[in-house]
C-alpha cells in the first residue's frame, strides 16, 4: 500500500475537498459540560458555515445555541413554491468525545488495493479488510482517514459537506439556467440546519422548530452507502418491584421470603429470551439491565425493544407472564410489575404526518438505479426525536464507516455518491410534489 497523501496534496473533487476542510475544525462535544452548546469550539465550524453559505447568497445565521439555519429558496414562482413542502436537510457539526478530535489531519489513500491500511501518525495502527469486511467492498476507492491520532469526523462532517456542496451546486445551476433562459427544474424550498451536541444526545434540545419552519426533514448522518434509516425500536421499560419478608437468618425457617432469590429467579427465567447480545437487525429483545436487591425488597428493570408493534405487545405479555409465574413460586412475597412506554418506532410518527418522507427518499434512490436498504436503527436518533415532535425525519447515508474511532474512514467516491443522492432527493421532491399539485404526472 503506497503512503497516504495529506489531503491538500491530492487532487480532490469539491465535495471531498470541502469535507477535509471541515474535518480539520475541532468540534468535539463534551458530555460533562452543562453549557449549550457543550463546547464553544463547535461554533467555530458553525461560523465558517455561516460565512460560506452567506457567500453563496443564502440567508445563513447562527443562533445563540449554535444552531445554524439557512434557506435555499425554491426557484419556482411563489404560488407553485408554496404548494410544495419545505424540506429541511440536517447534519451535526460536533464529533464524538469517544476519540480525540483535535488536530484532525485527513489523509487520502489513492486507489485502495485491498491490503492493510496504515496511518502516518500511528505506525502501529492497521485497518484491515479481514477485520472490517466493508473495506473489502471499497477496493479501487480513494480512502480518506485521519493520520491515526484522531477520529476522522466523517460522522458527521460528511453530512455537513454534502449539504453545503448541494447548496453550492444548486446556486450555480440556477444561475446557469437563468443565463440561457431555461426554466428551473422544480424543487421545494430547502432549509439547511446544522446542529451541535448530537453525539451527547442533546442535538435537538434547544432547537426552535418554528424557526426551522420545515414540513419534512432528513438527517444526513448514516453510515455506508445506499441505506436509509426510517425505523427505530418501539421501546418500553418493565419495573418489577418485589417485597420479601426479612427476618434474622437465625430464626428464618418458614418465615423468611428472600427478595434477592426472587429477583434472581425472575432474571434467570429471561435467560432463553432474545437479548441485546444475541440479536441484530430487526430482532427485538428483553434486556434486564438493573437489579437492586436486599432480603426485604428488590427491583429489577428490564428494557423491552422491538421494531414491530405486535411483537412488542407479545414482549409485554411475556414479561407479565414471567412476573406472575415468579410470584407463584414464592408465596408470601408481593410482586408488582409496571411497564411504561419510552418511545415508539419513528416510522409510526413519520407515516402519521407524511409518509412521502419515506416514499420520496426511496424513489430518489431508485432514480439513481439503486434499491435502497432500509436499515432499522437499534437506538434513538435526533431524527427519531424530530419525528416524534411532528417533523418526519428519516436518516440518510453519508458514506463513512467505523465511526467514533481512530479507524474511521470514508472514501472520495462515497462522498460523491452521498452528494448525488442529496441531489436526487431534492429532484424527486420536485417531481412528486409537482404530480400532487397538478393532479397529473410531471
Ligand atoms: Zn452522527
Amino acid at each position: 500500500m503506497p503512503s497516504p497523501l495529506p489531503w491538500r496534496d491530492a487532487a480532490l473533487p469539491p465535495i471531498a475537498e470541502r469535507f477535509c476542510r471541515y474535518a480539520e475544525v475541532w468540534t468535539t462535544s463534551d458530555p460533562t459540560s452543562d453549557a449549550f452548546p457543550s463546547t464553544e469550539r463547535q461554533k467555530d465550524l458553525g461560523g465558517l458555515l455561516v460565512e460560506e453559505l452567506s457567500a453563496l447568497g443564502l440567508d445563513a445565521e447562527m443562533d445563540e445555541h449554535g444552531y445554524v439555519f439557512a434557506t435555499l429558496p425554491s426557484p419556482l414562482p411563489p404560488a407553485e413554491a408554496d404548494a410544495l413542502p419545505v424540506v429541511a436537510l440536517v447534519a451535526h457539526v460536533d464529533t464524538s468525545p469517544d476519540a480525540p478530535g483535535e488536530n484532525v489531519r485527513p489523509h487520502v489513500h489513492p486507489a485502495y488495493d485491498g491490503g492493510p491500511v496504515t496511518f502516518p501518525g500511528a505506525p502501529d495502527l492497521r485497518l484491515d479488510a479481514d477485520g472490517q469486511p466493508a473495506l473489502a467492498r471499497h477496493v479501487g476507492h480513494d480512502l480518506i482517514t485521519s493520520d491515526g491520532t484522531t477520529l476522522l469526523g466523517s460522522d458527521d462532517k460528511a453530512g455537513v459537506a454534502a449539504i453545503v456542496q448541494l447548496a453550492a451546486d444548486l446556486v450555480r445551476a440556477d444561475a446557469e439556467a437563468a443565463e440561457i433562459g431555461d426554466p428551473p427544474p422544480p424543487r421545494p424550498t430547502l432549509r439547511l440546519l446544522f446542529t451541535p451536541d448530537e453525539e451527547i444526545g442533546k442535538g435537538t434540545d434547544k432547537l426552535d422548530l418554528a424557526r426551522l419552519g420545515a414540513d419534512v426533514a432528513y438527517t444526513l448522518d448514516g453510515s455506508g452507502t445506499d441505506t436509509l434509516n426510517v425505523e427505530t425500536f418501539h421501546a418500553a421499560e418493565a419495573v418489577l418491584r418485589i417485597e420479601g419478608v426479612g427476618v434474622h437468618p437465625g430464626y428464618a425457617k418458614g418465615v423468611m421470603v428472600n427478595a434477592v432469590r426472587i429477583a434472581a429467579a425472575f432474571v434467570e427465567a429471561l435467560a432463553g429470551d432474545p437479548a441485546p447480545e444475541t440479536t441484530e437487525g430487526r430482532e427485538g429483545y428483553l434486556h434486564p439491565h438493573t437489579v437492586e436487591a436486599t432480603t426485604e425488597g428488590a427491583t429489577v428493570k428490564v428494557l423491552l425493544r422491538d421494531h414491530d408493534a405486535a411483537a412488542m405487545d407479545a414482549k409485554r405479555d411475556r414479561v407479565r407472564q414471567l412476573a406472575a409465574e415468579t410470584a407463584g413460586r414464592f408465596p408470601g412475597a408481593t410482586v408488582d410489575l409496571t411497564i411504561s412506554e419510552s418511545y415508539r418506532n419513528m416510522r409510526s410518527y413519520i407515516e402519521s404526518v407524511d409518509p412521502r418522507a419515506i416514499s420520496v427518499a426511496v424513489e430518489a434512490a431508485r432514480a439513481m438505479g439503486v434499491e435502497p436498504a432500509l436499515e432499522p436503527i437499534r437506538g434513538g436518533t435526533d431524527g427519531a426525536r424530530l419525528s416524534e415532535k411532528g417533523l418526519p425525519c428519516p436518516n440518510v447515508f453519508t458514506g463513512g464507516y467505523d465511526f467514533h474511532s481512530r479507524f474511521e474512514w470514508n472514501t472520495v467516491q462515497n462522498l460523491e455518491r452521498t452528494l448525488a443522492y442529496a441531489h436526487a432527493l431534492v429532484r424527486e421532491w420536485g417531481v412528486q410534489s409537482g404530480t400532487k399539485a397538478d393532479g397529473a404526472t410531471v
